[in-house]
């Protein structure tokens, strides 16, 4: 076990001392999750259902607590992390409704009859990152306990509080020991043990797409079920026919959101370039109008990146003589503190284009056209989210259809809906999570056939 130490990234002060958890460790935490599976996935649906929702209401009891922790743990603002919280309380009641509902089907076939069972796959794995330690961890967590899974999760290092506290109201609230663990430790050390462990049946990662190919890398050698969330390069496309004052008000949120430190940022904002110029005037106070400070004061919408190392590299992609349109603010003094930053114009081949860079940096890119618009939306390895705004309902369905991605919004900056299918076309991931479906991906389907004698 060896020890470290969880910074506030808004003051650099220490928060709290956690222990990381040995390769040691990790396996009997995988041996409990196994032994507890035993009785777990025998819990009448009824039950489970009943259990998940007094869990829902134990974080919905502590969901100021939980805020609090990550504000000062993950230096996500209040408001913002309130409803983190409350959002691992709807997850965990949307799910809470599909053990009752974990039917099979009867197909008839020739001598019989087949019927077909969700069986839960045994223990799964969960390895959450750093940038929405809540969400991320419950949009695993849930679905994996009702369909009768054990869960060991793992949260990112630098951010292990929240998970932490709510593994401990699962206890509280009755689930039986071993049944959710929470394991906080090394990526190399807890991370790659779930992934090499022969009892961990499904892997669910969220992260960076080079971690991520290193994981299904690793899971293939066991024909280990993998659920990958990865990067993004997201397209916010507006075209000339749209709200155009409410594209521009809302473009901040859609790409400054937790500092820009979002799979789904819309960090490449491409106009129609007869309306460029005027989209420009109508961004630049909505950039400046964003309110970055204190994470724990009421107002404040934007807080600080997650670390200094994390600062540096988003700071490269802003390197002397970069074509910063306008800036919002940032406090200055302690703390690990960035400005909304505006890059245009940009050549399509800038790394600031291309690469993902996690942080509240955006680039404008004039098109001509939709077909150069989609052109320009698909140029990229990655498609996770985007967002299309136009008065015209043909070309918004023309559009949504042309792009490739995971996660689409017309005339909106939202991102996930947990009541929908959540993942990524290319490398931005495999598989989905969330949604109606989502327990298809924590169960293997067994078919059964009855002879009947005819
Ligand atoms: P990583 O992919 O490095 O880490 C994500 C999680 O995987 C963490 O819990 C990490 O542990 C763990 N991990 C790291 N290495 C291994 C390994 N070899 N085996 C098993 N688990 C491992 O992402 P970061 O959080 O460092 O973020 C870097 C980049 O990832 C971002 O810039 C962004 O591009 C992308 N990202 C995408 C996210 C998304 O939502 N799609 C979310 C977060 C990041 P540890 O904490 O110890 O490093």
């Amino acid at each position: 076990m060896s020890e470290y130490t969880v910074v506030n990234p808004a003051t650099e002060q220490a928060v709290r001392t956690v222990a990381g958890a040995t390769t040691e460790q990790a396996d009997a935490a995988i041996a409990r999750a196994s032994a507890a599976g035993d009785s777990w996935r025998h819990v009448a649906p009824g039950d489970r259902a009943r259990l998940l929702r007094a869990f829902a209401a134990e974080v919905d009891a502590h969901a100021g607590e939980l805020a609090a922790l990550e504000v000062a743990g993950s230096g996500h603002p209040v408001g913002q992390a309130t409803w983190e919280a409350q959002h691992v309380r709807d997850v965990l009641l949307y799910y809470a409704a599909a053990p009752e509902r974990l039917t099979g089907r009867q197909i008839p076939v020739p001598g019989g009859l087949d019927v077909t069972f969700h069986e839960p796959l045994g223990v799964v794995g969960l390895i959450v990152p750093w940038n929405f330690p809540m969400p991320i961890f419950a949009w695993g967590m849930a679905p994996a306990l009702a369909a009768g899974n054990t869960v060991v999760a793992k949260p990112a290092e630098m951010t292990p509080l929240t998970a932490m506290r709510i593994g401990e109201l699962a206890l509280a609230a009755g689930l039986p020991e071993g049944v959710l663990q929470v394991l906080p430790g090394k990526g190399s050390v807890v991370g790659s043990r779930l992934v090499g462990h022969p009892a961990v049946r499904k892997i669910v990662f969220t992260g960076s797409t080079e971690v991520g190919t290193e994981i299904m890398a690793g899971c293939a050698r066991q024909v280990k079920r993998v659920t990958l969330e990865l990067g993004g390069k997201s397209a916010n496309i507006v075209f000339a026919d749209c709200d155009l004052e409410q594209a521009a008000a809302t473009a901040p949120y859609a790409v400054f959101d937790n500092a820009g430190q979002d799979c789904c940022a819309r960090s490449r904002i491409l106009v129609e370039r007869t309306v460029f110029d005027r989209f420009m005037e109508l961004l630049e106070p909505a950039v400046q109008g964003v309110v970055v400070g204190d994470p724990a004061a009421a107002g404040t919408q934007m807080g600080p990146l997650i670390s200094a190392a994390h600062r540096d590299h988003v700071a490269s992609y802003v390197p002397d003589g970069a074509p910063v349109a306008f800036r919002g603010s940032a406090p200055s003094g302690p703390g690990f503190w960035y400005p909304p930053t505006v890059l245009a114009p940009v050549g399509a081949g800038d790394r600031a284009c291309t690469e993902e860079i996690f942080g509240p940096v955006v680039t404008v890119t004039p098109f001509d056209d939709e077909a150069d618009a989609v052109a320009i939306a698909n140029d990229t390895p990655y498609g996770l989210s985007g967002s299309i705004w136009t008065g015209s309902v043909g070309r918004a369905i023309r559009v949504a259809r042309a792009v490739e991605s995971g996660n689409l919004s017309v005339n909106s900056h939202a991102s996930v809906r947990y009541w929908a299918p959540f993942g990524g076309f290319k490398q931005s991931g495999l598989g989905r999570e969330l949604g109606p479906d989502a327990l298809d991906s924590f169960t293997d389907v067994k078919n059964v056939f009855i002879a009947t004698g005819d």
